[in-house]
């Protein structure tokens, strides 16, 4: 269970930026990592990896950021800088592994504690300037739930005529339902198992929705007249998901898995028939987040949030693993 406590944060060095955070959103990551869903937990843990606020103080050495500058904080906060994969800026596909925001260890052994927090204390490499026009609360969950989606989507181009199948409607779907219809004519059926998400979905702009307790793949194949989808975007990462995933998918479609809810890939050759290219997806890269928050700011995607005070997170925690919040839950500390 989560309970208010005190911290305490490292004197900011050189590089250093101390960011007092206005808002923090509550990614399903954070749940995950609580509950030891993936992997042990560093505890104690203060999770929380969209973080948006404004700078209090910099290191003497800072030159990008001043006090009162509007800044985010994503899902990492060190990277080597010596792979190729970072001088490409994919910092996110690190090669010696990204150190996460927080449940991790920089690497002079400080442990990471994240945003659910007043103040927090990162080098100025990986903190990003948040465009006028973008409200803090609106920019918190772009910093994992939108980069997460806008990612992959940014990979394919999809005209007039195209399927896409967004399994999964909260924080991250419904930024991905947005995505698709914004940059391109697509046709967006989206999936979830709550009638509450499928709202959602259609107020950002689904053309059509599935529950997924009725017989989900029949329905899509119906919408498709029987041809499939071309593209599926499964942000839930269960094993019935990544089933109805591959199973919905036409010949030549490209499959992204997204979510990580522990499903194991119900794949064997024979059973899929068709050519299928398939993804998984961590993050993205800093550039591609500078670019969404720009986009963002000029009103490309909007984030449904639900506000609660930091007292308030269990209640938070409590909606979230029961499906109750619609879009993406966000605490003020
Ligand atoms: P969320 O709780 O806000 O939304 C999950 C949605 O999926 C809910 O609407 C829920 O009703 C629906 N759902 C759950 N099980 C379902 C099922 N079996 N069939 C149909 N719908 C189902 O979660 P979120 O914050 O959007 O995160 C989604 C997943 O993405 C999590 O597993 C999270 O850890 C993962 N994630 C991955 C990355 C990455 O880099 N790959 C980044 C962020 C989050």
């Amino acid at each position: 269970p989560l309970k208010v406590g005190e911290i305490e944060r490292r004197e900011p060095g050189p590089h250093d930026v101390v960011i007092d955070i206005a808002y923090a959103g509550i990614c399903h990551s954070d749940i995950h990592q609580a509950r030891e869903e993936w992997f042990s937990s560093l505890f104690p843990m203060v999770p929380g990896h969209e973080i948006a606020g404004t700078v209090a103080a910099v290191g003497s050495d800072v030159t990008k950021f001043s006090v009162g500058d509007r800044v985010g904080v994503g899902v990492f906060v060190e990277s080597c800088q010596e792979c190729e994969n970072c001088a490409k800026g994919l910092e996110n596909y690190c090669l010696r592994g990204f150190t996460p925001t927080y449940n991790g260890k920089l690497p002079n052994g400080e442990p990471t504690l994240g945003g659910y927090s007043q103040q927090i204390v990162v080098e100025d490499t990986y903190v990003l300037r948040i465009p006028d026009g973008l409200e803090l609360d609106v920019a918190a969950p772009l910093l994992c739930a939108g980069i997460t989606t806008y990612s992959p989507l940014r990979e394919w181009g999809a005209g007039p005529g195209v399927k896409v199948g967004v399994l999964g409607l909260g924080g991250l779907g419904h930024m991905g339902v947005q995505f698709v219809k914004a940059t391109t004519a697509a046709t967006v059926i989206a999936v979830d198992q709550k009638p509450a998400a499928l709202e959602l979905a259609k107020k950002v702009g689904a053309d059509h929705t599935v529950l997924s307790n009725q017989d989900a793949a029949t329905a899509i194949r119906d919408l498709t007249n029987g041809r499939g989808a071309d593209v599926v975007l499964d942000f839930v990462g269960a094993e019935a998901t990544m089933k109805l995933a591959m199973g919905v998918a036409r010949g030549l479609a490209d499959v992204t898995i997204v979510g990580i809810a522990g499903g194991t890939f119900p794949f064997t050759f024979f059973s899929q028939g068709y050519e299928i290219s398939l993804q998984t997806i961590y993050w993205g890269s800093r550039p591609e987040l500078i670019e969404l928050l720009n986009l963002a700011s000029r009103g490309l995607v909007h984030s449904e949030t639900t506000v609660y005070s930091l007292d308030n997170g269990i209640q938070a925690y409590h909606d979230l693993h029961e499906g109750k919040v619609q879009g993406r839950a966000v605490i003020v500390p």
